[in-house]
């Protein structure tokens, strides 16, 4: 109830400034979820079997190179280009230094979807799972949100292999949890019970504005600081490591300097301008530079996947809900596989793909491809429908 109170007299007194954000809400990807579906959403999934995963992929293509696999999804982090042409930020230093130390970066990476929900479960599923033959799941947010948090083919053929599953989840977005698919949870903050957020989540305000603490977020929204937290508890190996970090999604944490930011609101969905997203982009690759440092010096051969699941926000038109522009699918992307392997990264990416070059490395094989295909898709929106992007030159 004081929850309720609060939004109400938060509405009253800054009615001007909610009809903003709340606009603002409408162009970005992780929010606007219809309460119904929240509460839907908040039911938690039965238990997992853990010993689920003994299909028969697994069974014909055994892990044979058991290194551990690093997945840090960088959160609407977009391509080098389109850093450069939206936020005016050359980020090709930080590129020729993940080469420098050897991970391939494509060319080219694209999402299939747009908005996170979709993106997170085709990466982890390495399918197409929403499409105009397969709609029904694009609306099933709490089968969405458990393939996210965990029960999906990637963590199902990886510890049918003997991998234990090591989930760090971003906090204040709720479809990815620690539900229990995972040996190891390290989780984001996320301030209000499911039942108070569904309540505030029917007014325009977002939850995620209700008593967390900044440094919290800004803590777990650094890779860096993460990556370390896991070694510090030393999962046993192998391990697949899922690092969902909100950075450099809303909210923007940090100055340039990487010093937190106390002038930007604590929320997911902001208006995004490119001063605001470049210098998120600059902290954040020092930390990833960071994270990565403190991977190999402890596991030379591991695996470490960076992957962005969307583009930035910047220059969307907040009326324009459905018809996101193309530069929206363009990601960053860049996959530390050893030498054995590097030579199955294609010039053109897309997200489906990723974590079958991954497991194909770990098997010795080669990795079967999917044809690329992109999905216009939306938060609280059952409509799919092809997306019209330019070829890839
Ligand atoms: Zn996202």
């Amino acid at each position: 109830m004081a929850v309720g109170l609060t939004a109400a007299a938060l509405l009253v007194a800054s009615r001007f400034r909610v009809v903003q954000v709340y606009a603002a809400f409408l162009a970005c990807g992780l929010a606007l979820i219809p309460a119904a579906q929240i509460l839907a959403a908040s039911i938690q999934p039965a238990a997992p079997d853990v010993a689920a995963g003994q299909g028969p992929e697994q069974d014909a293509m055994p892990v044979t190179d058991a290194r551990n696999i690093w997945l840090i999804l960088t959160d609407g982090y977009t391509s080098p280009a389109v850093v450069r042409e939206e936020a005016g930020l050359d980020i090709a230093p930080f590129v020729d230094g993940l080469a420098r130390r050897g991970f391939v970066v494509p060319e080219r990476a694209r999402s299939n979807y747009p908005a996170t929900f979709a993106s997170l479960a085709s990466l982890l599923e390495m399918d197409y799972l929403i499409d105009e033959d397969s709609q029904q799941l694009g609306v099933d947010r709490p089968a969405i949100n458990r393939l996210i948090s965990g029960d999906n083919e990637s963590v199902r053929v990886l510890r049918a292999n003997g991998y234990r599953f090591v989930h760090a989840t971003p906090g204040l977005w709720d479809s990815n949890r620690c539900v229990g698919f995972e040996d190891l949870c390290v989780s984001g903050p996320s301030p209000l019970s499911e039942t108070a957020r569904a309540m505030v989540r029917m007014t325009p305000v977002d939850p995620s504005a209700f008593g967390a603490s900044r440094r919290q977020v800004a803590q777990q929204a650094d890779p860096a600081w993460v990556v370390n937290e896991i070694l510090d508890q030393a999962p046993e190996d192998p391990f697949f490591a899922f690092v969902h970090v909100l950075s450099p999604h809303p909210p923007f944490l940090w100055n340039d300097e990487c010093a937190l930011r106390t002038d930007t609101q604590l929320q997911l969905d902001v208006v995004q301008t490119g001063p605001d997203y470049a210098a998120d982009v600059e902290c954040l690759n020092r930390q990833l530079n960071d994270a990565i440092d403190a991977i190999v010096s402890e596991d030379s051969t591991a695996i470490v996947v960076i992957q962005g699941d969307h583009g930035s926000g910047i220059g969307t038109d907040p009326d324009a809900l459905w018809g996101v522009p193309a530069e929206r699918f363009e990601v960053f992307s860049a996959l530390r596989l050893g030498p054995e392997c590097e030579e199955t990264v294609p010039d053109r990416l897309g997200m489906t793909n990723v974590m079958r070059i991954v497991l194909a490395c770990v098997r010795g094989t080669e990795p079967q491809l999917l044809p690329y295909e992109a999905w216009m898709v939306q938060e609280g929106d059952d409509r799919v429908e092809p997306a019209d992007l330019p070829d890839w030159e």
